[in-house]
């Protein structure tokens, strides 16, 4: 299991890392969700989210 974490106090809430990892991240009414457990099979997309962060509020822990 490996782990996802968005620091929401630097979060702007634009979606990036919903259209890069979409079965991970959701942004719904402005309102960020996302999945803080992930296989690691889904380690590759939670990197892809993480490098199109503008904010760079995502951190993967494999
Ligand atoms: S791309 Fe980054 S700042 Fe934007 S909603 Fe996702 S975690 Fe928040």
């Amino acid at each position: 299991m490996a782990g996802v974490q968005v620091d929401r106090s630097i979060c702007r809430q634009h979606g990036q890392c919903a259209i890069a990892a979409p079965t991970i991240f959701t942004l719904t009414m402005g309102e960020l969700t996302y999945r803080a457990e992930i296989d690691s099979a889904d380690l590759v997309d939670a990197e892809s989210a993480a490098d199109a962060c503008p904010e760079q509020a995502i951190t993967v822990e494999a």
